[in-house]
């Protein structure tokens, strides 16, 4: 991703969103969106001024003075038009997420509908956004909450899911009676903006949705302004932890979903052709580029000589572009993505692991300039190379071979992170001791990516994540709300004098 002239008028440039106008920023900086499988420039995003940013925070503030009184039902009906309106487009929209992303059409089609169920669940917001209610804590005395809006969110998302993550936050964020300043990524803001468009056709009034674009400028201006009461975080841990610590500094509620290393524990027991399946499926499906795709893999015991069998499985994958029938595994999202992992697996060769499958050098016939890697998996991986250190982020696996159960368990739960875990056994007492003593907060079982429906929450833990409260299901509303307490006594005998009470019990 590279800054380009504004004298550039070759491509479109993404517009800003506020108070339902879309405007042309007067940004001097810009970004290129870049096509990954040809390196064609599609758009160039501006990064907004100073004075843009508050204008969309100042039209979010006033729209939330109108927008916090309309009716539940008014509000859900926006978001039952919403969904449909993104069924209709799912097609059209993954072919824009595709060529700005890179991955495959019908993970584009998945990006959106994960996205779309967040909306579907944000229509059940009548039974969700609910108070609790206490009759006679006291003689005549009633207690109850309400769950009222708290104004102005703000959201900053990733570049690997730019509809799902979107999806999360916004549609919760409004259902729940807020107004929002989304912050796309830079990277690929196309498709993002089209779901924008529905929501506005779907009734969003001005105001109650704004988009800006920036990076880190922008995102410090939203972690700083007055009026915006909380920040919703996804991306990098190096990112998510600035943003937490900053908009946590100026008051506001964070939540902050980071980076991960998820790794997926193999028992010998394990249904052997579904585990190397789901192994290929979540080490190297959208290029690894996934929180939770599975990025280290144990094998326990006698699943240690599964190697051969694994990378056979991945040389199954057919790498190539996104938008071509057939691709498995699509491109890194940017050349210096690209560069970024050949860097950390000559890294991994360096510090003497071994590569039993080399993805490097990969050909795709008619996309020489696409940044290409295949399936690559290393052997030999010790928990202090820097392939197991970092999050790699691309198609990239490392397996490490261990004895017992006991000890994948401790291995998991000595690294820093806690995105997702995965068991594959047949055994249920291995695999309710795993989801019982593994300290990582989402846990599949013979499952490789456990994203939780959004009727649950999402529940990435420790280094993965900052704030208590997940995205969607319920923990959203509970962080996208204020509880009120209200204690209340109505008297219905005006003659009764009880006298003053200078003690704090009400008998
Ligand atoms: P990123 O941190 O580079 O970017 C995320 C957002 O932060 C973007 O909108 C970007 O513009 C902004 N940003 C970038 N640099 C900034 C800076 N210095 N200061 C302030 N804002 C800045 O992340 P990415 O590369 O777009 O996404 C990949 C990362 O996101 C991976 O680490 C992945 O694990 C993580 N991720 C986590 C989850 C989760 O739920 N835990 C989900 C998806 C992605």
């Amino acid at each position: 991703m590279s800054a380009v002239p504004k004298t550039d008028n070759a491509v479109p440039t993404v517009p800003l969103l506020i108070n339902g106008e879309w405007v042309d920023s007067s940004a001097t900086e810009f970004r290129n969106v870049v096509n990954p499988a040809t390196q064609e420039v599609l758009a160039r995003v501006p990064l907004a001024t100073a004075s843009e940013v508050a204008a969309a925070v100042g039209a979010a503030h006033r729209a939330f003075a109108t927008w916090r009184h309309t009716p539940i039902g008014a509000r859900l009906r926006v978001m039952l038009r919403f969904q449909a309106l993104i069924r209709e487009h799912s097609k059209r929209i993954a072919a824009i997420l595709t060529a700005e992303q890179g991955k495959t059409l019908a993970d584009a089609e998945g990006d959106i509908f994960r996205g779309l169920e967040v909306v579907e669940h944000a229509c059940s917001i009548g039974t969700l956004q609910q108070g609790g209610f206490a009759e006679n804590v006291a003689a005549t005395v009633d207690t109850y909450t309400l769950q009222q809006p708290i104004g102005v969110c703000a959201g900053i998302t990733p570049f690997n899911f730019p509809a799902m993550i979107p999806l999360w936050m916004f549609p919760m964020a409004i259902v729940c009676g807020n107004t929002f300043v989304l912050k796309p990524s830079e990277q690929d803001p196309l498709s993002t903006v089209e779901l924008v468009k529905l929501a506005l056709e779907a009734g969003v009034p001005p105001g109650v949705l704004n988009v800006v674009h920036g990076a880190k400028d922008v995102v410090d201006a939203l972690c700083t302004h007055p009026d915006i009461k909380a920040v919703s975080f996804v991306g990098s841990t190096a990112v998510g932890t600035h943003v937490y610590n900053l908009a946590s500094a100026h008051g506001k509620r964070v939540q902050s979903m980071m980076g991960a290393k998820n790794h997926a524990v193999v028992l010998p027991d394990a249904h052997k052709e579904q585990t190397l399946n789901a192994l290929a499926g979540a080490g190297f499906g959208a290029a690894g580029q996934r929180c939770m795709a599975t990025s280290v893999v144990v094998l326990v015991g006698a699943a240690r000589d599964w190697v051969p069998d694994l990378v056979e499985r991945a040389k199954t994958l057919k790498v190539g572009a996104g938008a071509e029938a057939g691709t498995d595994v699509g491109p890194v999202v940017s050349v210096a993505a690209k560069e970024r992992i050949l860097g950390l697996i000559a890294a991994g060769e360096r510090e003497g692991a071994t590569l039993v499958l080399d993805g490097r050098g990969v050909e795709v016939p008619g996309f020489p300039q696409g940044n290409f890697i295949g399936p690559t998996i290393f052997t030999d991986v010790r928990t202090d190379m820097s392939i197991y250190t970092e999050e790699i982020f691309g198609p990239v696996l490392v397996v490490i071979g261990v004895d017992t159960l006991d000890e994948a368990i401790a291995l998991v739960n000595r690294n820093p992170f806690g995105n997702g875990t995965g068991v594959f056994t047949q055994s249920g007492a291995a695999a309710r001791k795993f989801q019982s003593e593994i300290d990582v907060g989402q846990v599949g079982i013979n499952i490789p990516i456990p994203v939780p429906v959004p009727y649950f929450s999402f529940t990435g833990s420790r280094g993965s994540k900052l704030g208590d409260l997940g995205p969607y299901g319920k923990q959203v509303v509970q962080f996208y709300t204020q509880t009120k307490t209200v204690t209340a006594r109505w008297f219905d005998d005006a003659t009764v004098n009880d006298g003053v009470n200078t003690t704090i019990s009400l008998k």
